[in-house]
């Protein structure tokens, strides 16, 4: 790897309390740190909105909409955005409904209750299918063949999210 500043070879240095790639040659430290993912449970006359994936990990499952955070925005600001990218719905936040992070993964999700108060539903760029789904007609899916931990991970999030819409019963 080479320094984003300069170009020169990084090399390890022991900073801040652990072994790190740092620039010989300017300033520069690569801090490897987790990635925010927004995610929604959002509903609409009682039914959870979930996406099929186009893309891996989970290339196929139901899940909530989400995505990334770009730097010029909060995680709801992200999180708004990313809705009306992938299904063309318009998303008004609730309350915060829990933040799942596991090390190793680089992946902190971010996750929100929400209600869509307007839009046509259509699927975008990285979504297959955009639906609504009552709470006793919600998908039934198997965990991931592969035992790649991202993979194991994200499926247990995604069924935490679609299990709590359940429990409330679509509240
Ligand atoms: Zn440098």
């Amino acid at each position: 790897m080479f320094c984003l500043k300069c170009g020169t070879e990084l090399a390890t240095r022991f900073i801040a309390g652990r072994e790190r790639l740092a620039c010989p040659n300017c300033d520069f430290v690569y801090y490897r740190n987790p990635v925010p993912i927004a995610v929604a449970q959002a509903t609409w006359e009682g039914q959870l909105l979930l996406v099929k994936r186009l893309i891996e990990p989970l290339k196929g499952y139901w899940a909530p909409p989400g995505g990334y955070v770009e730097y010029d925005e909060s995680v709801e600001e992200a999180l708004v955005r990313e809705i009306k990218e992938e299904t063309n719905l318009d998303l008004e936040i609730g309350g915060l409904l829990n933040v799942y992070s596991k090390p190793n993964t680089g992946i902190v999700f971010v996750a929100y209750r929400g209600r869509i108060v307007g839009g046509e539903p259509r699927p975008g760029e990285d979504a297959g299918a955009v639906a609504f789904f009552a709470p006793e007609s919600l998908p039934q899916q198997a965990p991931p063949r592969e035992k790649a931990p991202l993979e194991q991970w994200a499926f247990q999030v995604i069924q935490d999210i679609i299990e709590d819409f359940r429990k409330r019963g679509g509240g």
